[in-house]
Order: C-alpha cells, then sequence, then structure tokens
C-alpha cells in the first residue's frame, strides 16, 4: 500500500533528520520540507536547487508536477511506495491527510518532541528568547496540532538520539515499513530532500557522520537549567501539552479512534497569510 509519512513538530525538533532515516530504503523518498514549493513564503522556496548535484535529479520532473496531482504522480515517477513530507506547516498537513485519504493512500503523521531542557538550548543557542520559544513555538504548534484531531504516534527526539536502532525500530513497526540493520545511518543514501535543516544537509552531503548522543551545554547555558526546569514544572500548558504527547509516544495511529480532521479558525487564517507571503516573500538570510 502506498503510504505518506508526515514528520511535524516545531522548528528545530530534529524533523530533516527523522525524514532522511525513514527515507532511508530503496522503497521510499525524503521530499522534505516541500509545501515551501508549492506555497513559498521565502524568496529562496522560487527555486529548488538541490544538494545532489545530479544531472538525472528527480526534482527536474517533480518541479513541474500540481500540487493536486503531486504525491500521486511521485510515487509513480519514483517507484516507491512510500513518501516522507518533513513540511510541518499545519494547513498543509491537514490538507496531504484529507486529499490522501481520498486516492486511498495512507497517511501517517508523526509528532516529534524534544525534552523541555533540550528544546529551551535548541533556540537559546540561536538566540531566540526563551519566551518566544515556549509561546510561539511549543505552546502553539502542539496545541494547533491537537486541535486538528489528525491521527497521530509522538516521538521523543531525545530518546531516539540515544538509542537510535531500538526507536526506530519501533517506529518503522508502528509505520508498518520494513527496518533493516543501520537504517538510522541516513547519510549512506543520496537524498534529495528539499529546503529544511542546514545541519542535517551537510551530514548528508559529508556521506559519513555520526548521530550525536547528547548535546555538551555551554557554562552559560548549564547555569540556567534548574530555572528552566522550575519553570517548565510551575507551567500547565506545557504540561498539559507534554502529557499528551507522552499518551501518544510510540503507540499505534489508532490509539485513539480515528477522529475527524478539523480545520480551525487559525487554518484559514495562516491560508491567507500564506497567499500574502507568497506575492510578498520574506529575504532569507541563511542559504540552504
Ligand atoms: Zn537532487
Amino acid at each position: 500500500m502506498r503510504k505518506l509519512i508526515n514528520i511535524c513538530g516545531t522548528s528545530r525538533s530534529g524533523s530533516t533528520m527523522v525524514d532522511l532515516m525513514i527515507g532511508n530504503d530503496p522503497q521510499a523518498f525524503s521530499l522534505g520540507e516541500v509545501h515551501a514549493w508549492f506555497r513559498p513564503f521565502r524568496t529562496h522556496h522560487f527555486n529548488i536547487i538541490c544538494s545532489c548535484g545530479q544531472i538525472n535529479c528527480p526534482w527536474k520532473k517533480l518541479k513541474l508536477l500540481n500540487e493536486n496531482e503531486f504525491y500521486e504522480k511521485c510515487f509513480e515517477l519514483l517507484n516507491v511506495n512510500i513518501l516522507v513530507d518533513s513540511s510541518k506547516n499545519l494547513p498543509w498537513v491537514i490538507d496531504n491527510n484529507i486529499k490522501a485519504l481520498k486516492k486511498g493512500i495512507k497517511v501517517y503523521n508523526v509528532l516529534l518532541y524534544k525534552q523541555p531542557v533540550n528544546f529551551f538550548y535548541s533556540f537559546w543557542k540561536r538566540n531566540v528568547p526563551l519566551k518566544h520559544a515556549r509561546k510561539k513555538e511549543f505552546v502553539k504548534y502542539y496545541k494547533r496540532f491537537f486541535q486538528t484531531g489528525l491521527p497521530l504516534i509522538s516521538m521523543d527526539y531525545n530518546k531516539l538520539v540515544e538509542n537510535p536502532e531500538k526507536t526506530l525500530k519501533s517506529l518503522c513497526k508502528l509505520l508498518e515499513i520494513p527496518y533493516f540493520p543501520q537504517k538510522e545511518y541516513f547519510w549512506t543514501k543520496k537524498h534529495h530532500q528539499l529546503f529544511g535543516s542546514i545541519g542535517t544537509r551537510k551530514q548528508v552531503e559529508a556521506s559519513n557522520s555520526k548521530i550525536r548522543k547528547k548535546e555538551d551545554y555551554p557554562k552559560d547555558f548549564e547555569n540556567i537549567i534548574p530555572k528552566i526546569k522550575m519553570d517548565v514544572t510551575k507551567d500547565i500548558a506545557f504540561q498539559d501539552l507534554l502529557l499528551n504527547l507522552k499518551i501518544h509516544e510510540l503507540k499505534s495511529q489508532d490509539f485513539i479512534s480515528n477522529n475527524k480532521i478539523h480545520k480551525p479558525v487559525w487554518y484559514y487564517i495562516m491560508k491567507i497569510k500564506q497567499n500574502i507571503r507568497q506575492r510578498f516573500p520574506e529575504k532569507w538570510k541563511y542559504i540552504q
């Protein structure tokens, strides 16, 4: 059966890496953040510059497809039965779940999250204020995800990097896709994923790599860890979301029966904003 696997989560949740791990299979293809190609919002989204450097890069054909036929044609053109999409953008994920369902494609939604201290570190090291990371990333994203009623399998990114083999094996079982030894060595396959994490992309290009188990926090950050832990413990909204994420952790997607998919008000607002952004895209200083 043809499968579409969405990798969801906040920014810096490790979605590019998980996309590539699942895509590391001759029967699979990692699309990356494909929503940005069809619904561009930054200037660099208007061009596909695949890091593969191959003359016969599959994006030469794929980029000509339109949004409505995209996944169906991808299965045909790439001759695979698993597509991995790490767009994360919720209106896109809602739309692709609904469309795929109609076309007999089975959809899985993997929702990634990090342990609180590690989550805050990902933003702290990029000079993002922690209040902003809490409100605009963690609370906003996961709250909205749960409002959609989308079926999901959640996965703790920190557990994945601590024990990639065991965790990926469990995930593959739930996704009903094959696991083989060293599937987690995503850099061993030539990928063509769009956009996403620059660091992970570099790992693929280097084609020899390793999964970093634990990050060594600098002293400045170590000093604020007790405060972060205390704030998180007292934060009811944060705790509620964490609890909900844990309930779904590496459990079958049908663990809570397939609810109806909802389109909350923010779905329509985000779509209007995206239309405007498409006309007036943001300049992005990072080269992808
Ligand atoms: Zn390519």
